[in-house]
């Protein structure tokens, strides 16, 4: 296919692609200019969770940018921020949280860690200066987030300007039956090759989103990892950007395993795609020991704490309460799972179907027996999007589960409003595009 390049002066990640221009969004859909529409099935990469079109949160945010678009953070703080954190700090697996807000995953995702750095550093750790973190995971494109990613495809070009940061396996049962425990075992031996006076934390996603497609690990896994953290002085940090803000039926992921993290993160449904923005969560004992030995936390950005944000998320997170929208998740996911493996699990080329509240993968693979992937230069994964996508369906893919490279994942998370006639609709659009592609390969 050769480069059209459709997009005026823009240019976007994927290059050779035309894209509709969208006229605007409702509730679950979306409308392009030429009046066709989508039902949102993944709200993007996982982010549209109050739907399309609420009036709730446009007219918070009007109201704080008519009052006070910005303020820098480090001279002014704002009641929006201030609020927000105090109706999160009843809510995060932390017990008395501090939060700190930026813009995006890969931002919280850099902030977590030179927190949890600073943290070591102000417990007189100087040398704990390495991140642990899992193959087959991603926490970001910036080059912080990509050293402790393992998506070897984005990481390649950039080797030689990242830290390299030690990986260890993931829990990834389709592929990798061991008990949670024996998996957490991994990160004991990397802790004890490294030096454990070396190391600072641990990443990880609680339930792998992207890159593995809506992996749920098996209970004896968080339990065992947070074990291993306390054993060794190394901090747990939660990637909760994907699986957080109610998207896996609970308020965040963590909560199924009652693991609580020392640093957690959250981003993309935070202020429900309205505001791009991210918090890190973290205990304030943390913070004032930083206080106290360092001063400052050396970190921050122009955008920081946002107060139009700030009021984006409080509005998302009060329609989510009002709406009961986490129990929805639960609710409607177990239906959603239940409606997927009817539809697919029987198909000869469906490998897995697996997920948690309103977000859910399907692994494609050639034989089941073997599951053995299809080759990454099929693009498998992105003809099924593509053919989703022409019928009026947005879903998420992924490539590289199996083994970095290839396997193919397609994910749905749609809106945390959906109901359940919706559902089947998607489930339908998705059904049909899948037995298309694959009786053509
Ligand atoms: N962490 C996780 C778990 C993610 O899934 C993502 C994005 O998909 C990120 C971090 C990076 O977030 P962003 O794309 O907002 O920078």
């Amino acid at each position: 296919m050769t480069y059209k390049h459709p997009h005026g002066h823009v240019f976007y990640r994927k290059m050779d692609h035309a894209r509709p221009k969208i006229s605007h969004g409702e509730g679950i859909y979306l409308f392009d200019e030429s009046g066709k529409k989508y039902i949102d099935g993944s709200g993007g990469p996982l982010v549209v969770n109050v739907g399309h079109g609420r009036s709730e949160v446009i007219n918070a945010m009007t109201q704080q940018a008519e009052a006070a678009a910005y303020v820098h953070a480090i001279m002014f703080t704002n009641q929006a921020t201030e609020q927000l954190s105090s109706e999160l700090a009843a809510l995060v697996p932390i017990s008395n949280p501090r939060f700190f807000y930026l813009s995006s995953g890969s931002e919280v995702v850099e902030g977590a860690i030179k927190l949890a750095r600073q943290i070591q550093q102000a417990r007189g750790h100087a040398m704990r200066d390495i991140i642990t973190c899992r193959s087959l995971s991603y926490h970001g494109m910036t080059l912080g987030a990509l050293g402790v990613s393992g998506r070897p495809g984005l990481r390649k070009p950039f080797m030689g300007m990242m830290v390299n940061m030690p990986h260890v396996r993931p829990p990834y049962p389709y592929r990798f039956e061991a008990s949670g425990e024996e998996i957490a075992s991994r990160l004991e031996e990397s802790i004890l090759a490294y030096g454990e006076e070396t190391v600072a934390a641990f990443i990880a996603e609680p339930i792998s989103g992207a890159s593995l497609g809506a992996v749920v690990p098996p209970d004896d896994y968080w339990p065992a990892v947070r074990q291993i953290c306390d054993k060794y002085g190394v901090l747990l940090i939660a990637d909760e950007v994907l699986v957080g803000m109610g998207r896996t039926g609970k308020w965040w992921a963590m909560d199924h395993w009652q693991v609580q993290p020392d640093i957690m993160v959250t981003s993309k449904g935070l202020a429900g795609g309205y505001f791009p923005l991210g918090f890190i969560a973290a205990k304030t004992e943390d913070v004032e020991l930083i206080r106290q030995k360092l001063g400052d936390w050396n970190h921050g950005g122009t955008f920081s704490h946002h107060p139009v944000g700030c009021a984006a998320a409080l509005a998302t997170l009060h329609i989510m309460k009002t709406e009961k929208l986490v129990e929805n998740s639960a609710t409607l996911g177990q239906k959603l799972g239940q409606m997927l493996q009817d539809a697919l699990s029987e198909h000869p080329n469906v490998g897995e179907v697996r997920g948690r509240g309103l977000f859910w993968g399907v692994e494609l693979v050639q034989d089941k027996v073997s599951k053995i992937p299809f080759p990454a230069a099929r693009h498998l994964a992105w003809d099924i999007w593509q053919r989703a996508f022409d019928k009026g369906l947005i879903v998420y893919y992924s490539q590289g589960c199996a083994d970095g490279q290839n396997g193919d994942v397609i994910m749905l998370g749609p809106p945390l409003i959906i109901n359940e006639a919706q559902l089947d609709d998607m489930v339908g659009i998705l059904t049909e595009a899948i037995h298309e592609v694959l009786a053509k390969k």
